[in-house]
């Protein structure tokens, strides 16, 4: 009724924006259908040692499956639960989900993604631990992975979560750096135990001088911040050892392991890689 009002109403009306307003509607409305019917997934990709190239992490991505459209990617759908209210709950559903999924892979570390919506929730913090004790996880094997749009919208509460995740023994990184507009301002100002370099840095280092130089001077500032660095988007072995060289400590990326089922992951975990194709690379 509003919009058909609005219709009416506004001179300039574009019926394109209206539109696609309305498929977020109906999008937010079948993302709420689908939590409750158990169509939300979570897939895991492994995270290798820059060193010995054995899996030593997995990041925990959800999934929507979607009964017509097929897989939705979470670029999509997480920017949809963020507007309608849905977050907490996915979020939820995701860090109880993983945990309960990594407690089969002994020494492996999860990392999860928080979207810095939930964050706004005061009770966050004192949420995830009551959710970590009841599944029996080890707070010192979860990773939070948050991005640069936490610290602007409010950084002095995000400074206080980042602070009191960490007394409880949960590392925290900071995802998609270099993306941004001022990640280097935020080094200086927030403690993170790690940076996570987004693909676009690691995009081109093999083939492009300004690519390489850029992407190892990243690394060195991580390093000389005492900062572990994981780069993102490693799609080639090439690339992995350029990486490597420069300083990475941990590689993740289509070249290595694609995100997949936890039961997948767990066999993936399990098997031990053969020296001889674990490390064709090193020098
Ligand atoms: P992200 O946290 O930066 O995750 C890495 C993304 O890069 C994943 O996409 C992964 O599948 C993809 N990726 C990994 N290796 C490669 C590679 O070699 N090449 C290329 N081209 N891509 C690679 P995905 O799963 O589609 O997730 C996209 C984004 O959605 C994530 O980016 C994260 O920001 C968000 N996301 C995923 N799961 C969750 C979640 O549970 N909660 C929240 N709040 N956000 C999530
Ligand atoms: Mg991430
Ligand atoms: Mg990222
Ligand atoms: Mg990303």
């Amino acid at each position: 009724l509003a919009k058909e009002f609005g219709r009416n109403r506004v001179a300039f009306y574009d019926p394109s924006i209206d539109a696609a307003r309305a498929e977020r509607m109906r999008l937010a409305d079948q993302l709420r259908e689908a939590l409750k019917e158990g169509r939300l997934a979570v897939v895991y990709q492994p995270i290798f040692d820059a060193a010995t190239m054995q899996p030593s992490g997995v990041e925990a991505l959800v999934r929507w499956l979607h009964p017509e459209i097929g897989l939705v990617p979470p670029d999509i759908f997480v920017p949809i639960a963020e507007e309608s209210g849905l977050i907490d709950q996915i979020g939820s559903f995701v860090m109880k989900r993983a945990c309960r999924d990594a407690l089969d892979w002994p020494g492996v570390r999860l990392s999860v993604n928080v979207s810095p919506v939930q964050f706004r929730n005061p009770a966050f913090d004192s949420i995830l631990a009551g959710q970590l004790a009841e599944i029996g996880f080890p707070p010192e094997r979860l990773e939070i992975e948050m991005t640069e749009t936490h610290l602007v919208a409010n950084p002095e509460r995000a400074q206080s979560i980042i602070a009191s995740l960490r007394a409880r023994g949960v590392a925290v990184s900071l995802d998609d750096f270099g993306t941004g507009y001022s990640s280097i301002g935020y080094l200086r100002r927030f403690s993170f135990d790690k940076l996570k370099l987004d693909r676009s840095l690691v995009i081109g280092i093999t083939t492009d001088q300004r690519a390489r130089e850029l992407c190892e001077a990243t690394i060195a500032i991580a390093r000389a911040l005492d900062l572990k660095v994981t780069a993102e988007g490693v799609e080639t072995e090439r690339e992995a050892a350029v990486l490597r060289q420069a300083g990475c400590d941990f590689l993740q990326g289509y070249a290595f392991a694609r995100p997949m089922s936890a039961e997948a992951a767990g066999s993936f975990l399990h098997s031990t890689v053969p020296q001889a194709i674990a490390l064709p690379w090193s020098r």
